[in-house]
């Protein structure tokens, strides 16, 4: 869909992948459009500077497309501006035609078991914005003078954490890593790391280079017992049915780590299937896992569930990571479909509530807090694609109708309200200034992690 309306005004919350993805859709289909895109940190790029495992520079290498779209004429970026905190909803509203929420899934799912709350227990998301140099998780510790830890899980997330826990530290200097991670990961004394798959390597949720990669690892042993290689009978058929060749190839994979025999390699990661953790224990810290060894049966809707068995066993665990899925916040002034952990919508129109049919006016979403937190960076774009398509229709039908605001324009109040705003040639200074602090050391950069550093080096940079 093509359309010119008259000056559209978008503001964009989020500048991850999905933000972006959105202005772009927007400047191809309405040329003139005037975006704001807001983040709340003075960076932009969302999981793409703060999820991207550092060593997958080939994946980050997409902020050259962003960088192309936050300079097209009529978008702006202000960073550092916290919806909920230095301007609401309903703001937003007053101010521009349309707001289009981008914000992703900022927290984790717990496991719910007994003694996760136990030191040494920490999200996988906690781990992966500590290493990534993410402001929010700069003064996370994680204990890596433990020789054991576990991650529950077997996503890509899990992957990356396994891989950075396991990966030569030397092999990591050269990338973009937070400079406190990789100091920690030098002096890291952990032997082994056990990742445990709750059902199957057919329901394994990893993608086939991620997987392969844990066995390409310089001194690292990757072992799997054969016997959780078995089939039962619904994830033989379930493997016979799909259209998907990842099973197949994630199959063939373990099998030949299977029949390999330790080369006594200083690190090996063991992966488990059809186990669930149900207890963790420890006197003042994660000491145990108490484990329930599962079986699989084919569902009502034609997957397959793990059920626990009475089979139990007990492994020890100094750290864990739980990696067991992201979930969206709630954000005041909207509504939050609560058992799905994002904002109920109908592809990309806010709806009043989950199940409503009702739109709350001008107020779309795309990315994760839309469809939940699935598919890869290029998922983003055909989803932000679809919300602005479904914008435009309702431009076109009259039901957003661009006008004026009679508002104080949204920079006057962020400046009553004394928010720091900054822009996006504030950020290409900070960037500038991260690359050559990286350039001395050897690394594309050396990430600032703290908000009023950043802030800080802006205002350098801005009058110097
Ligand atoms: P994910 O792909 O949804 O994987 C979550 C894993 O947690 C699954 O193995 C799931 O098992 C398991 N799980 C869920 N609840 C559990 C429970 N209560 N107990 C035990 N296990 C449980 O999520 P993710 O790894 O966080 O990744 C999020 C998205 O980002 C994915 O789309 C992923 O592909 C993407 N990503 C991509 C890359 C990359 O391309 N390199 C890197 C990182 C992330 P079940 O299947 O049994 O539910």
């Amino acid at each position: 869909m093509s359309i010119s309306p008259p000056e559209l005004r978008v503001a964009i919350v989020g500048s991850g992948p999905a933000g972006f993805y959105a202005a772009e859709a927007l400047q191809k289909a309405a040329p003139g459009v005037r975006i704001d895109l807001f983040d709340r940190l003075p960076t932009p790029f969302g999981l793409v500077r703060g999820g991207v495992a550092p060593d997958h520079p080939k994946i980050k290498s997409v902020t050259r497309v962003f960088d192309r779209i936050a300079s097209q004429p009529g978008c702006r970026f202000l960073g550092h501006v916290r919806l909920g905190e230095d301007v609401s909803v309903d703001e937003l509203r007053a101010r521009y035609d349309v707001v289009i929420i981008a914000v992703g899934a900022e927290t984790d799912h717990n496991l719910g078991i007994p003694g996760e709350h136990l030191a040494g227990s920490h999200a996988a998301t906690e781990f992966v914005g500590w290493f990534n140099g993410h402001p929010d998780y700069a003064e996370s510790v994680f204990d890596l003078s433990q020789t054991t830890a576990a991650i529950v899980g077997f996503g890509n997330v899990a992957m990356d954490v396994a891989r950075i826990l396991a990966k030569n530290p030397d092999h990591l200097a050269t990338t973009d890593i937070a400079d406190h991670a990789l100091r920690a990961l030098r002096s890291s004394r952990l032997a082994t790391i056990h990742l445990f798959a709750r059902r199957g390597p057919v329901q394994a949720a990893c993608t086939t280079p991620e997987l392969r990669e844990l066995g390409e690892l310089e001194g690292v042993d990757v072992m799997v017992d054969p016997r959780d290689l078995d089939l039962d009978p619904a994830s033989a058929e379930q493997l016979a049915r799909s259209d998907d060749r990842t099973p197949a190839r994630n199959l063939e994979i373990l099998h030949s780590w299977a029949e390999r025999k330790s080369s006594g390699a200083p690190r090996t990661i063991v992966l488990h299937f059809n186990v669930s953790p149900v207890e963790l224990t420890g006197t003042h810290r994660v000491e145990e896992m108490e484990l329930v060894r599962n079986r699989l049966e084919a569902d009502a809707r034609g997957g397959v569930r793990a059920v626990a068995t009475s089979e139990r066993q007990r492994i020890p665990v100094g750290l864990l990571f739980r990696s067991v899925g992201y979930r969206g916040l709630p954000l005041e002034g909207l509504p939050f479909d609560e058992r799905r952990g994002l904002i109920p919508n109908v592809e990309g129109r806010v709806v009043e509530q989950p199940g409503s049919t009702t739109a709350v006016p001008g107020v779309y979403v795309c990315g994760w807090i839309k469809r939940g937190p699935q598919g890869v960076i290029g998922t983003n774009k055909s989803c932000a694609a679809a919300t602005v398509d479904q914008l435009l229709a309702d431009v076109t039908a009259g039901v957003i109708q661009p006008a004026p605001s009679s508002q104080s324009p949204i920079d006057d109040l962020l400046r009553e309200r004394g928010v720091a705003v900054t822009s996006w040639g504030d950020w290409l200074s900070l960037d500038q200034a991260e690359q050559e602090r990286g350039a001395a050391a050897g690394r594309p950069r050396d990430k600032v992690t703290s908000v009023a550093e950043m802030l800080e080096i802006i205002r350098t940079r801005r009058t110097g």
